[in-house]
């Protein structure tokens, strides 16, 4: 049984075999998460980053996709990185972000990580609503079957950490 916990706080902070980067497909680092990542991470991170893109991804990672580095500076074995789709009010995204979580968690699996952490994808510089995207990530880590022992949910903010705490009480 997987347990899903949320906590304030840094992700960059949190000790966990696997932390999950809110990425920009370019995998170069950008603000948000990934800008604390990599400061916090050190260098080696993206060292991987860009050999990926040079290897694997020319393009860049697609939206909804996940793919992992080492952990460089940071009290974990692995980074998964994951691009969150950018909100939009005109098209129903949510796909794509569910399928962030999903693939994170399959990255995951694939590594043997136990304790996977998660930011809040997509709910920063690419402006998805909170609640809506705490629903999505609950809901998807609920559904999805996965080997890790404890899911945890770590947001920065006040209002992401009650959307988050909310939510998950709301389907326990
Ligand atoms: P995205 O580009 O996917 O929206 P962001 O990194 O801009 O990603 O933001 C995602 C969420 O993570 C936001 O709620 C933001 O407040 C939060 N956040 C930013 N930095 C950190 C951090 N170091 N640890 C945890 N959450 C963070």
């Amino acid at each position: 049984m997987t347990q899903l916990t949320v906590v304030r706080g840094d992700l960059t902070r949190q000790r966990a075999d696997a932390l999950v980067n809110a990425a920009n497909s370019s995998l170069l680092g950008g603000g948000g998460v990934d800008g604390a990542v990599h400061r916090r991470g050190g260098p080696a991170i993206l060292a991987e980053c860009r050999a990926l893109r040079a290897a694997r991804y020319g393009r860049g990672l697609p939206t909804g996709q996940a793919v992992a580095t080492t952990a460089g500076d940071l009290d974990a074995r692995w980074v998964i990185h994951t691009v969150g789709p950018r909100y939009s009010a005109e098209e129903d995204r949510s796909a794509l972000l569910a399928s962030c979580y999903r693939e994170s968690l399959r990255v995951a699996d694939e590594l043997g990580a136990r304790t996977v952490a998660f930011p809040a994808v997509s709910a920063g510089i690419y402006g998805w609503p909170v609640e809506d995207a705490a629903r999505i990530a609950v809901e998807t880590v609920r559904s999805v079957r996965t080997e890790a022992e404890e899911v945890r949910f770590v947001l920065l903010d006040d209002r992401a950490y009650d959307a988050f705490t909310a939510r998950l009480s709301r389907t326990a």
